[in-house]
C-alpha cells in the first residue's frame, strides 16, 4: 500500500521553536484521527498536536519528542492529556504547511 506523507512544521505554543513532522494518509484509506502530546527539546513545554495517523505512518523529524498518543475512535485523549498534566482547553499549536508530498511504499 502507498503512503503519503506531507511535512508540516509546528510552532511550540511557548518558544515558537519549529517542530518539524510528517504526517503520513493512507490515500482512500483508512485514516486514524488522533494526536500526540509533544515534548518540546527547546523548551520542555509540554502540549497537545492533532494529527492524522499518530500511531502508525506519521512521525515527528526534529524539535520535540512524542511523549504519548491518542486515538479519537478509541475516545482516550482527555486521559492521555490528563497523565501529563494538559488542560482539555489547551491551544493548538500555529501549523505551517510545507508542500512537499512523499508517496512511499510499505509493506503491511
Ligand atoms: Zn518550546
Amino acid at each position: 500500500m502507498e503512503v503519503v506523507h506531507r511535512d508540516e512544521v509546528v510552532k511550540c505554543p511557548t518558544c515558537e521553536k519549529p517542530i518539524h513532522i510528517s504526517v503520513g494518509r493512507w490515500p482512500g484509506g483508512d485514516n486514524d484521527s488522533g494526536g500526540w502530546v509533544l515534548k518540546c527539546i527547546g523548551c520542555d513545554h509540554v502540549f497537545p498536536v492533532n494529527v492524522k495517523n499518530p500511531d502508525d505512518v506519521s512521525r515527528v523529524d526534529s524539535g520535540a519528542t512524542i511523549l504519548a498518543s491518542w486515538d479519537n475512535d478509541i475516545g482516550n485523549r482527555a486521559e492521555v492529556l490528563a497523565m501529563h498534566g494538559i488542560k482539555e482547553a489547551s491551544a493548538q499549536p500555529e501549523k505551517l504547511l510545507l508542500l512537499r508530498h512523499v508517496v512511499t511504499t510499505v509493506a503491511i
